[in-house]
């Protein structure tokens, strides 16, 4: 059997007039928007058109229009989940040169794409000096984690603990700590360009214990795992903080020149050694 366009006025008898019924294209759009069938419902003449062309059997061609429909509701549910996810920017794996930073293992991050880490509640700190590819691939591994189902929130480091702070002091912590605790993945770029107060401190420790083992955390740092004793201007704090992180999870360290000075730097506006004296803001 193959699909043709719908003949409505070509139907006699009781059986045919249904058909007929369900043929006149008004009552389609309207079945398919009460269904919330959007993707066949916009395209539907054409998507009928080209089963009839392709001379689909009656199970292609519903095999087709619903391919349309659920390829529309992943595109959307992306788009929606990237806007509550607070990327600063759109950054992707296949955007990302991987001849440029010999120190990383491609295997590795698009081993870390797939997301099982993400399933696990494991975290993942990113470490590394500036431009190197920190927040690029923050950004690209939350948006592969939406892709493959899960809510992500990036914030970055001195914001969430204003945050955290503010509410602290206006006695919703509980809800703040609530909200950030709720995204399967959270992303913390840029700890430890600007230190904690020990109070900050204490409040980020009580949300990495709030995750701890129910949510993955992301953490990029230009600071080393050594060095985040003052970050978090206080060493036991910092400890009870590793030690949760640290318990399951994997550090990628990216050792290499800035990406953002190659340009400059291949036209001889910086020689090499200047790049590790980038400011660190
Ligand atoms: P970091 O967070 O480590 O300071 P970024 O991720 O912000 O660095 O990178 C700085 C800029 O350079 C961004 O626009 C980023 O997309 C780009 N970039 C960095 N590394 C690469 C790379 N290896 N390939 C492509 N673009 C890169
Ligand atoms: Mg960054």
């Amino acid at each position: 059997m193959t699909i043709g366009r719908c003949a409505p006025t070509a139907a006699s008898g009781s059986q045919s007039d249904r058909a007929a019924l369900a043929c006149d294209h008004e009552t389609l759009i309207g079945w398919l928007t009460r269904l919330q069938l959007t993707a066949i419902r916009d395209q539907l003449d054409n998507l009928i058109d080209e089963a009839a062309r392709r001379e689909m059997t009656l199970r292609e061609a519903l095999a087709f229009l619903i391919e349309r429909e659920i390829a529309r509701k992943d595109e959307r549910r992306i788009e929606m989940a990237s806007k509550i996810a607070h990327f600063p920017c759109a950054r992707d794996l296949d955007d990302f040169d991987f001849a440029a930073q010999p120190s990383l293992d491609p295997r590795q991050i698009r081993e870390l794409a797939a997301c099982r880490w993400v399933a696990h509640g494991e975290a993942l700190l990113l470490l590394g000096p500036p431009g190197v590819g920190k927040t690029h691939l923050a950004i690209a591994l939350g948006r592969a984690a939406i892709r493959e189902g899960y809510s992500v929130l990036f914030a970055i480091a001195p914001a969430l603990v204003a945050s955290l702070a503010k509410a602290h002091a206006e006695g919703r912590l509980e809800e703040r700590l609530g909200f950030f605790a709720k995204p399967k993945l959270l992303i913390v770029d840029e700890l430890g360009y600007l230190p904690f107060e020990t109070n900050a401190a204490h409040l980020f420790f009580q949300l990495v214990s709030r995750r701890y083992e129910r949510g993955s955390l992301l953490l990029t740092s230009n600071r080393s795992v050594g060095e985040w004793g003052a970050v978090f201007g206080d060493p036991v704090v910092a400890t009870a903080i590793l030690d949760r992180l640290l318990h399951h999870s994997q550090v990628v360290t990216i050792r290499g020149d800035s990406y953002r000075l190659r340009e400059k730097r291949r036209s001889g506006l910086v020689k090499s050694t200047q790049l590790h004296q980038e400011p660190l803001a």
